[in-house]
């Protein structure tokens, strides 16, 4: 691990003044910017310690919908009675990431930031990286690329984003607040991550310095009838190879509306809006499921190792939207 200096800060402002240091980082939980240091992938000069910063409520918004502070811990979350009440897709999201003590170390922020499980990015012995090392190239493309992006890649970066709590916010059209040296603004969760295009290196939108003080939820109709189904190689503490967020808004049966979003598949969560498309209006029947399932990988260019996904997405889709539409 490199050499890097420590400085708390306790309020915002303090925050945002020293992050104008040249190689600087924000950390709060932890629990992947130290994976990545002691691993030599990412190597920050200075770490500001950002735990103390008053953004840890969850609160509920005049609109009826729901702030999480982005120092919330994915467990507090988890478990608030706002967010099991009103938003359950995104609580069960939560409880089907990591495990029990990183739940209760990693950040809402963190968890946005969350960086690609891509073996060959985490491993500094492959000189082939393009999101660690750019214009290295990319060793998952020819290489062992089973866990690897079937929709949306490039020639740069076929990696995936590998959080849960991201695709389901991704359903809920949540909004991200971030303040930095130019002042605030909101970015939509469709807006925040990036597709890896010719720059893979970066994963999302945010500036540098700026830093995350909030997710926003909207009113939600879907809190009824919503699913999150994730598909991995083991029961527990493993990331998904395929994961579909699912929410429906219901009436007589017929669904009013949608929200379908899939992790494991891309360099961002992918919403599948050709599906929801294709289920809006109808009944759940097993041909509009299956429609809305092939709609939703049309586009997919598997790689060699990772063909499977394009049959489990679509299994994972109509298991996900039919579980989302018994829900009482
Ligand atoms: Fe690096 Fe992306 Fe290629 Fe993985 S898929 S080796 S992260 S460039």
């Amino acid at each position: 691990m490199n050499l890097f200096s420590y400085a708390r800060a306790d309020d915002i402002d303090a925050a945002l003044r020293l992050a104008q240091q040249n190689g600087a980082r924000f950390i709060g939980g932890g629990t992947n910017l130290l994976d990545l240091m002691k691993q030599g992938v990412e190597a920050p000069m200075v770490l500001i310690d950002v735990n103390h910063l008053p953004l840890a409520d969850i609160s509920e918004l005049p609109d009826g919908g729901v702030r999480i502070g982005a120092l919330a811990r994915n467990s507090d979350a988890a478990g608030h009675p706002l967010i099991r009440e009103r938003y359950p897709l995104l609580t069960q999201a939560f409880v089907a990431g990591a495990s029990p003590q990183l739940r209760n170390m990693a950040t809402i922020g963190g968890n946005l930031m969350q960086r690609t499980r891509c073996y060959y990015f985490y491993d500094p012995a492959y000189d082939m990286c393009n999101k660690r090392q750019p214009g290295s190239g990319c060793a998952a493309k020819d290489g062992y690329n089973r866990i690897h992006a079937i929709l949306g890649a490039s020639d740069a970066c076929v990696a995936t984003n590998p959080s849960d709590m991201n695709v389901a916010l991704a359903a809920l059209d949540a909004t991200v607040r971030v303040k930095g040296p130019r002042g605030e603004r909101v970015i939509p969760i469709a807006e925040f991550h990036t597709l890896p295009g010719d720059t893979p290196q970066r994963d999302t939108t945010l500036a540098p310095g700026e830093l995350i003080v909030a997710v926003d939820l909207p009113p939600s109709p879907y809190a009824a009838h919503a699913h999150y189904l994730k598909v991995r190689d083991r029961a527990s503490y493993a990331f998904a190879l395929v994961s579909v967020a699912a929410a429906l808004e219901m009436k007589n049966g017929v669904v009013k509306s949608c929200r379908i979003a899939l992790g494991g598949v891309a360099h961002k969560p992918w919403r599948a809006q050709h599906a929801e498309a294709i289920l809006a209006g109808k009944p759940l029947s097993d041909a509009v499921l299956k429609d809305a399932a092939a709609a939703a990988v049309a586009g997919a260019k598997p790689l060699e190792h990772n063909g499977f996904k394009v049959a489990l997405a679509q299994r994972a889709i109509m298991r996900a939207v039919r579980e989302a539409g018994r829900n009482a």
